[in-house]
């Protein structure tokens, strides 16, 4: 599925993170930057020690917040390392921190000249953040920037089941419809 807002075209996809040849990926990364599994062990396995060195020499990213690395032998020039909260119930400030996760991220891809960006479904996994919930955080944030800045030419979530797929497909078309809010 594809919209496009301005000069920018909103995708959704299915696929794998570390295969994408867009100037960023973002990475579900936790807050010590240590590396883990799903997504981050993906990226790091696939990309090589030197994004873990980088990471290593900035040495942490508070929850909510993002950093930027070089991509190692990824496609990518960059990876967004961005740190989604832990999913405790969701009256912690997991929304707002999932949120600000999607804005910092995208506002360090633009600062780093970054025109196009792509990102997985962030806390979802290990993190526990329900999915449903999740997309509509995830879409929301993501078109508030694109309809406030203009800046992207490509904005493509890459989900790594059909499942998850479908959840932010019929997210993406309610918010659409003016149902999402
Ligand atoms: P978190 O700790 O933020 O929950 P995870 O990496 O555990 O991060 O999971 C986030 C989402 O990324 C999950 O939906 C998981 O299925 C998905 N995922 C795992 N590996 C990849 C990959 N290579 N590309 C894209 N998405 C992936």
């Amino acid at each position: 599925m594809e919209i496009r807002i301005g000069k920018t075209t909103l995708s959704l996809v299915r696929g794998d993170i570390t295969e994408q040849s867009v100037d960023a990926i973002v990475n579900a990364a936790n807050s010590r930057l240590a590396g883990g599994g799903g997504v981050d062990g993906a990226i790091h396995r696939k990309g090589g020690p030197s994004i873990m060195q980088e990471c290593r020499k900035i040495g942490g990213c508070p929850t909510g917040n993002a950093v930027a690395t070089g991509a190692g032998r990824l496609k990518a020039k960059y990876v967004i390392h961005a740190v989604g909260p832990i999913y405790r119930g969701g009256d912690r400030g997991e929304p707002e921190l999932l949120s600000s996760a999607y804005r910092r991220s995208l506002e360090v891809a633009k600062e780093k000249g970054c025109t196009s960006i792509a990102f997985p479904s962030i806390s979802t996994g290990a993190y526990g953040y329900p999915v449903e919930e999740a997309s509509r955080i995830a879409l929301k944030t993501v078109i508030e920037f694109i309809e406030r800045e203009d800046w992207f030419e490509l904005v493509r979530f890459v989900l790594f089941t059909d499942d998850d797929l479908k959840v932010y497909r019929k997210t993406l078309e309610d918010l659409m419809k003016g149902q999402g809010s």
